[in-house]
């Protein structure tokens, strides 16, 4: 049923929703967020066709896909990661086209060559390095209309829970001396753990950083190649772990256009 028209693969991942929960055979879990079971699934129909690196060149007459590009994708989501609507990211929910891998195969030298950046910062954030005193930098915000009346355009979540800030923007921080993107993410709420409760403020926190370099930051309308249906799954179970997996959330905003300040280039 996972096969709509032009779904290549998918990966399905069952993740505790308290401690001491079990799926199948699976021990129990330790935390709220553990990831219990995760399974891959391929097109099965015939519709397309995938091939191994070595006989992407020769299955290429069959409009062949990468397997391994697939591949490093879905196991993105088998450790927990969403999807992200940075082009160059293994984490881009579209496929490149058949017969083509694109970046870097993994190699001996760069085992981690098909990653983007995005990619590494995801994973630092689900699974901190203690022994890390680089990776270790933060830049949080909120993303606020500048006509706060814009925001009547988003209908509220449920009544009294007010949308207060852009939901769904994309944040993206650029390294000041590459020019290459070093993490994304998705603006508009913070989860409060005391009261349980979720605010759709705006809020965005991009995490692990590499403190030695410096960063601009910018905000995005998710409505380029990516809609906000690609990547659904960012904006579903928000706080889940706090209790809060059955709340609504308000549609994601894509009606402004961000501009740079008179002052800044
Ligand atoms: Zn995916």
């Amino acid at each position: 049923m996972g096969f709509a028209t032009g779904v290549l693969t998918f990966t399905r991942v069952i993740t505790a929703n308290a401690a001491g929960v079990s799926v199948g055979a699976s021990a129990s879990a330790s935390f709220a967020g553990q990831i219990l079971d995760a399974d891959t699934l391929f097109r099965p129909d015939g519709q397309v066709t995938f091939a191994t690196p070595a006989a992407l060149a020769t299955h290429a007459g069959q409009g062949a896909y990468d397997l391994e590009s697939l591949l490093i994708h879905e196991f993105g989501h088998w450790f927990g990661l969403d999807h992200s609507a940075v082009w160059r990211a293994v984490m881009f929910p579209y496929a490149p086209p058949p017969g083509q891998f694109l970046g870097q195969r993994p190699s001996a030298e760069a085992p981690d060559g098909p990653l983007s950046d995005d990619d590494r910062t995801g994973i630092r954030v689900l699974y901190p390095d203690p022994n890390d005193t680089i990776d270790i930098g933060s830049i949080r915000g909120e993303v606020l209309p500048a006509n706060p009346f814009a925001l009547a355009l988003v209908p509220p979540a449920s009544p009294g829970n007010f949308v207060t800030g852009i939901f769904g923007a994309q944040i993206v921080a650029v390294s000041a001396g590459t020019g290459s993107i070093a993490a994304s993410a998705f603006s508009g709420w913070t989860c409060n753990a005391s009261t349980n409760s979720l605010l759709f403020d705006g809020s965005f926190d991009l995490e692990r950083l590499p403190t030695n370099n410096s960063y601009l930051i910018y905000a995005e309308p998710l409505v380029g190649l990516v809609a906000p249906s690609d990547i659904s799954d960012v904006f579903t179970d928000l706080c889940s772990s706090g209790g809060n997996s059955e709340c609504a959330t308000p549609a994601v905003d894509v009606n402004f256009n961000p501009r740079f300040r008179p002052s800044t280039p």
